[in-house]
């Protein structure tokens, strides 16, 4: 189904406006729908049917007929033929997802070709070309365990039913990072989108619906404006795992709700990750990386670095290099292929943004650049890239995950401090670190956090695992490792 509005050259938006229950496109139980907003422009795209937990519940019921009592599970062939051609279908359909990715997330275009849109689409072949050669079984011979000779083995089966529950900012990028694997290890899965991105999970379910032959409850999508709906998934018995990915005060929470059916929880969360500058660093290169980093999609990325750690002895210089960058960096109309800074998700996002950048110069901070809203944009919802200076690594600023283009630079005096600043974090998640290649690495190596590039160099790729050390997560989603969090594993014996 859906709303006709056209995104300037990009051709009309395409959205949907139902749930997919049990292999049903349908509305809400109770008639509701919300609506989803442009953020570039504030403009309501259409609506979405606004799931109650009526509506959850029949998706979990669905859900757990489909695992309990059809093959998904056990029929591996079965599912490289659903994930294959729901890789297909999504291809075909690229051109006409693109339009409404921008329109709904904000998403500067050409990251749609990237993040945004394309290399979730590609993660899905990745996954099927996974599954057809993973081995479910290892055999590990014999062995007399107390004395009784048996031949032992362990198999790898699917966890049961997935509730994953999504933020906004990456919204392809994270459904498809947890379904893929989720669907492919066997299990069935209830998607919970945020309720500022319902159609980007809403058309996959419909292409899942019309294009696939994956079976009626293995996949079921209930969006909702109400958060609650989702916490619903953390604490039903007849769901087996959560693999969120949100902010680090609702993975708390998840985890608190599952605990009570000892659920698997799998949590992708915050960041405030460190882009470490050493003295021996190729400094524009290294300063012109961390300014575009922190503009790309508003800042709005988990991974991103917005603590620039620059030696004290060429603070000004790093300054100025970086603010140099920034102030260029086309900002504005996502639609427009060169825009790099795109909008916030919401009114309410940049109001928490501005809130921040009140604080940073409550603490004591200064603007080199930015601090406001940027001129001509009133429509809709833009801060400008900001960078500043003045504040300790311990300020709340620095500290607390912003979610906007705002980028904190800290002097560090020597490489040990630097490690140490980086590490002053709760969050864990990703960083970066620019020096002479072995110092650079022994540095990246003493980080506390799931990943790190080094001299620019960029790890993320369906292939590799992406997650968080300390509070930013639990569990790795992508690569092998991602694929068998959604495993469980049996160790069976016979006489040998
Ligand atoms: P959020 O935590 O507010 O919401 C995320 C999702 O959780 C939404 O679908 C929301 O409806 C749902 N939700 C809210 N309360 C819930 C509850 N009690 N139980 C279950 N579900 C609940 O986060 P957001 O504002 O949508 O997204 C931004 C956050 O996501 C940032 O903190 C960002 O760092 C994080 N994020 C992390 C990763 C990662 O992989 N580590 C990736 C992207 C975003």
């Amino acid at each position: 189904m859906s709303d006709g509005t056209t995104t300037a050259g990009l051709g009309p938006v395409v959205g949907e406006e139902r749930m997919l229950i049990d292999g049903e496109l349908r509305a809400a139980r109770s008639g509701k729908v919300f609506e989803t907003v442009n953020p570039a422009t504030g403009e309501v795209l259409g609506v979405a049917a606004d799931g109650s937990a009526d509506d959850l519940d029949d998706a979990i019921g669905a859900a757990r007929r489909a695992f309990d009592s059809t093959d998904w599970s056990t029929n591996v062939d079965r599912r490289v033929a659903g994930l294959r051609q729901l890789h297909a279908a999504l291809v075909a359909r690229t051109e006409e997802l693109r339009p409404m990715t921008v329109a709904e997330v904000g998403a500067p275009l050409g990251m749609t070709h990237h993040a945004q849109l394309n290399t979730p689409i590609e993660s899905l072949a990745w996954v099927a070309d996974l599954l057809e050669g993973y081995a479910f079984e290892t055999d590990l011979g014999n062995a007399a365990p107390l004395g009784i000779p048996s031949h032992r083995w362990i198999r790898r089966e699917a966890t049961g039913v997935v509730g994953a529950v999504t933020p906004w900012n990456v919204p392809h990028q994270i459904n498809l990072a947890k379904l893929g694997p989720a669907l492919a290890a066997g299990n069935t899965v209830v998607l919970k989108p945020a309720p500022d991105t319902p159609w980007c999970a809403t058309v996959l379910g419909r292409i899942i619906a019309e294009d696939t032959d994956i079976p009626p409850g293995v996949v079921n999508v209930v969006p909702s404006a109400d958060h609650a709906v989702g916490a619903l998934l953390s604490s039903d018995p007849r769901v087996d795992m959560v693999s969120f990915t949100g902010s680090t005060a609702t993975g708390r929470k998840v985890m608190v709700a599952a605990s009570e059916s000892i659920k698997k929880v799998f949590l992708e969360l915050g960041g405030k990750s460190a882009f470490v500058v050493l003295d021996d660093a190729d400094f524009g290169g290294a300063c012109a990386t961390a300014a575009f980093t922190v503009c790309t999609h508003a800042g709005q990325g988990c991974v991103i670095t917005t603590r620039l750690i620059v030696p004290r002895s060429r603070f000004d210089e790093a300054v100025e290099a970086t603010a140099k960058v920034m102030a260029v960096l086309p900002a504005g109309d996502p639609t427009d292929p060169g825009t790099v800074c795109g909008p916030l998700i919401s009114a309410r996002q940049r109001d928490r943004v501005e809130e921040y950048l009140r604080l940073a110069v409550a603490d004591g901070g200064s603007f080199v650049l930015g601090g406001g809203r940027p001129e001509g944009l009133s429509a809709g919802f833009f801060v400008e890239p900001t960078l500043i200076v003045g504040l300790p690594n311990s300020s709340r600023v620095a500290q607390e995950e912003i979610f906007g283009p705002v980028l904190t630079v800290i002097p560090h005096d020597g490489d040990d401090d630097a490690v140490a600043l980086a590490n002053d974090s709760i969050y864990g998640l990703s960083g970066s670190v620019w020096g002479e290649r072995d110092r650079a690495i022994s540095v990246a190596n003493r980080i506390r956090t799931g990943t790190m590039g080094i001299n620019g160099g960029l790890w993320f790729s369906p292939d590799v695992p992406f997650g968080g050390y300390r509070q930013s997560g639990v569990g790795r989603e992508s690569g092998i490792a991602g694929f068998e969090e959604y495993l469980e594993t049996k160790s069976l014996a016979e006489p040998a």
